[in-house]
């Protein structure tokens, strides 16, 4: 998933950037609350982690501005004390979580998994597809129990894939999923990740379909010829 983190703290945002990234998360970092205003498409987000107390603008501004905007991205606050009056304005103000500093970034990690859970509809962290199945709190893919060597960003695009499977998964999700500011995602890079998960999945009883012009849909393989 691809996730928008704005905070102003420089040890703080890239603890928490690390964490993120080894759940195979791609991040996106803003410092200040002015470029939080600016930001695009915030729509292209799965999860915003927001702080309030930002230089430029404050956190509550963003988010009202967000949200009247019409940005649906479930959004989690970090409020540096337990005032519970902030806590309220923001929750009032569209925010779906939040979290007091200083928090344990587990905790954090696994509040952003909740967000994504309801925003997904699961009731949990697991995915199954024919004898495939992901682990999303452990980060592990396993077929028929055992588990299946990836790396995280082959792993992120295969829980994109599980989650819509039987649907197509336009090629832009998929680069605008796996990309972040940092390391560009391209289309060409698409197509390598899936070439190397159809190796993988060869023999796990699933396949991964292209819809020429438009993306892929990952589905089970039908059973072999005899
Ligand atoms: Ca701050």
């Amino acid at each position: 998933m691809r996730i928008l983190l704005v905070e102003d703290d420089p040890a703080l945002s890239l603890g928490v950037g690390r964490a993120f990234g080894r759940e195979g998360w791609s991040v996106d970092v803003l410092h200040d609350g002015r470029l939080a205003l600016a930001a695009g498409d915030v729509g292209v987000y799965d999860v915003a982690v927001l702080d309030l107390g930002l230089p430029g603008c404050d956190g509550m501004d963003v988010l009202r501005h967000w949200r009247a905007r019409g940005a649906r991205v479930p959004v989690l606050l970090l409020t540096a004390r337990d005032e519970l009056g902030d806590r309220v304005e923001g929750l009032n103000a569209g925010a779906d979580d939040y979290l007091v500093k200083p928090f344990d970034v587990a905790e954090l990690v696994a509040r952003v998994r909740a967000l994504k859970r309801r925003a997904d509809g699961r009731l949990s962290e697991r995915l199954t597809l024919g004898e495939l199945e992901l682990d999303l709190t452990q980060r592990e893919l396993r077929w028929r129990g055992q588990r299946v060597h990836m790396s995280p960003r082959e792993l992120a695009l295969t829980e994109l894939l599980m989650h819509k499977a039987g649907r197509v998964v336009p090629k832009e999700t998929i680069v605008a999923t796996l990309s972040s500011w940092e390391a560009d995602f391209s289309e060409n890079s698409v197509e390598v990740y899936v070439h190397r998960l159809r190796k993988r999945f060869a023999d796990l009883g699933v396949v991964i379909k292209t819809v020429r012009g438009f993306g892929y849909v990952l589905e089970c393989a039908p059973a072999a010829a005899a």
